[in-house]
């Protein structure tokens, strides 16, 4: 799987991310080429089936995870660490 580094822009190719879990925050991946940290979030959109991956320098906020969406349908999948809060729709 191939991530763009958030803090130098160069595409990451790590093996590490076959294993992702999917719609798991993952918060401590070191970019292999500038060495800094950033979070990587893979999306499987529940409605139309694409997998998107999201990248952001530092921990995102519960708010940004919810605001992740889909490029291809725009679906917003529920976020990881809201499942108390299920009553948004
Ligand atoms: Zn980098
Ligand atoms: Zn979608």
């Amino acid at each position: 799987m191939n991530f763009v580094c958030p803090h130098c822009a160069q595409h990451v190719e790590l093996d590490e991310f076959e294993m992702l879990e999917i719609d798991t925050l993952h918060d401590d991946f070191h970019c292999a080429r500038c060495g800094e940290t950033f979070a990587a979030y893979i999306n499987d959109c529940m409605h139309c089936a694409a997998e998107q991956t999201f990248v952001w320098k530092a921990v995102p906020t519960e708010a940004e995870l919810a605001a992740v969406a889909c490029d291809s349908c725009g679906h917003v999948n529920s976020a990881p660490g809201r499942d108390e809060h299920d009553s948004l729709f």
